[in-house]
């Protein structure tokens, strides 16, 4: 595609995009295709003559579209907000437009250093300490690992660095908690710390948050085992109910080991940049690191994950490799990024928050963010003020957990009425939901945060959710 062709082709894209982003909120939520659905619309073999760029645009719109679950629909309430703002979007194309290789400081200066600021200026905007350096990855699952295996050098730091697990006499545990995201567990499998070696610390009964006297008991039991405790992964604004580890205290018995303490905030991150929350995040400047996503709540289109680090020194000791052909007469007066983090190649995603942080302005941001708090309150304050219904945890930032308790109904029976319930309300088209267990058993999940919902709009969902849900009857999941 030559220059021309590409400028004539994007101009169409545009106004596709435009005009699909207008239109959203009269497409159904949910994705509306059956499995397979997709990939039979597809050719089974690739085209081997150019097609028109109209023809592409046609099955973007036949067949891309109804397989996407609209994320950026008022009545999107799924998983947590996935915000795709259009002025990251357009930083976005200008990265894949400017197609530099970021692989060195000398591959493309730009990159890194507009990668440095940005992550001082989100640093900045959310009230941490100016010791916290910060690279973006890809996602909060990769930072996860990355901290993981940073620990993990640490606490073999006494036996032989880069000596790998083989080198270690004693097993290197990591404490988590139950309510910790899937990839905590995955992160500290591919680290190599071994299931059997990954402790679920128990949890506070009313807010899911992590005991920290239990954590105290397995860290020392462990060490009295002969056991290295090396990590602890607390997680603020956990992906069930949004509960807040005690980050502070954490910290505190983790030092008394020499752990390593990584903060998971993926969602929640995004709130440091209200003042008036910070309080939720009291202890997070003393830990190592701390990843979140501006990709969830606060809106740079994925992927866009921002993790900090405390010992910079140390993450690169863990992850450089500098064979000659990446060498450069520099070196010694920049930042590699490759020395940050697992890939080499890497995106230029700061033009993604440089485009958003000057088009909206931070101010537009923490708007937003405020009024889905006031929102989620006001359907909380609905919810439990209506016989029958219950919210299932604190309502600590946008996620409401409740569940329809209709009189007689317990146990199974009652999880069957609630999947039924979510399934009819996605049904709908109105509203996208998830359903999720908490102690066992199913509740629903409202998370508030797309971009365009506002309040008319929760008022809507709360009416069709007394809707529904009288109207349902069984359903099962595996
Ligand atoms: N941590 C928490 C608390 C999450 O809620 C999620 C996803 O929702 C993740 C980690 C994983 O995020 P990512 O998709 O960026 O890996």
């Amino acid at each position: 595609m030559t220059p021309e062709e590409f400028r004539t082709a994007g101009h169409a894209l545009i106004d596709w995009i435009a005009d699909h982003r207008a239109r959203v909120p009269d497409l159904p939520v949910a994705a509306q295709v059956r499995p397979g659905e997709v990939r039979a619309a597809l050719p089974a073999h690739p085209p081997t003559a150019p097609e028109a760029f109209d023809e592409v645009l046609a099955d973007l719109e036949a067949v891309v579209v109804p397989g996407v679950t609209q994320t950026q629909h008022p009545g999107f309430y799924g998983w947590f907000p996935s915000n795709a703002g259009l002025a990251s979007v357009l930083g976005d194309l200008a990265s894949g437009g400017l197609g530099a290789l970021g692989i060195t400081w000398q591959s493309a200066p730009a990159l890194t250093e507009l990668e440095q600021v940005l992550t001082d200026w989100l640093r900045e905007l959310c009230g941490l300490s100016p010791h916290w350096r910060g690279a973006i990855q890809d996602t909060a699952s990769t930072g996860c690992l990355v901290a993981l295996l940073a620990a993990r050098e640490r606490a073999g730091d006494g036996c032989e660095h880069r000596g790998g697990l083989q080198a270690l006499q004693a097993p290197l545990v990591v404490y988590t908690s139950p309510e910790a995201h899937s990839s905590v567990a995955k992160g500290a499998l591919l680290a190599g710390f071994g299931a059997d070696n990954l402790r679920q610390v128990a949890v506070d009964p009313a807010t899911y948050a992590m005991d920290t006297q239990d954590l105290r008991h397995a860290m020392a039991e462990d060490a009295a085992a002969g056991r290295v405790p090396a990590a602890v992964v607390a997680t603020v604004g956990t992906t069930a109910t949004t509960a807040m580890d005690p980050v502070r205290a954490v910290v505190e018995v983790a030092r008394e080991h020499g752990a390593w303490v990584h903060v998971d905030a993926a969602m929640a991150g995004s709130a440091m940049l209200l003042p008036e929350m910070r309080h939720l995040f009291d202890g997070v400047d003393s830990a190592d690191s701390l990843a979140w996503n501006p990709h969830k709540w606060m809106g740079t289109v994925l992927d866009t994950s921002l993790l900090y680090v405390r010992d910079v020194d140390h993450l690169v000791s863990v992850m450089s490799t500098t064979p000659s052909y990446l060498q450069a007469a520099t070196d010694e007066q920049v930042v590699q990024y490759k020395d940050w983090g697992i890939p080499l190649g890497r995106r230029f995603r700061a033009l993604k928050l440089w485009f958003q942080l000057r088009l909206d302005g931070v101010e537009s941001v923490r708007h937003r963010l405020r009024r889905d708090l006031a929102n989620a309150r006001w359907l909380a304050a609905q919810v439990e003020a209506e016989p029958g219904w219950r919210v299932l945890a604190p309502v600590t930032l946008q996620t409401v957990c409740i569940r329809h308790e209709p009189e007689g109904l317990t146990g199974d029976a009652l999880d069957a009425h609630t999947l039924a319930w979510v399934d009819a309300v996605n049904a709908t088209g109105r509203a996208f939901l998830g359903a999720s267990r908490l102690e066992g058993r199913w509740m629903v999940r409202v998370s508030i945060g797309a971009e365009a919902t506002e309040r008319g709009h929760v008022e809507q969902l709360w009416q069709l959710l007394r809707e529904t849900a009288s109207g349902s009857s069984g359903s099962e999941r595996p």
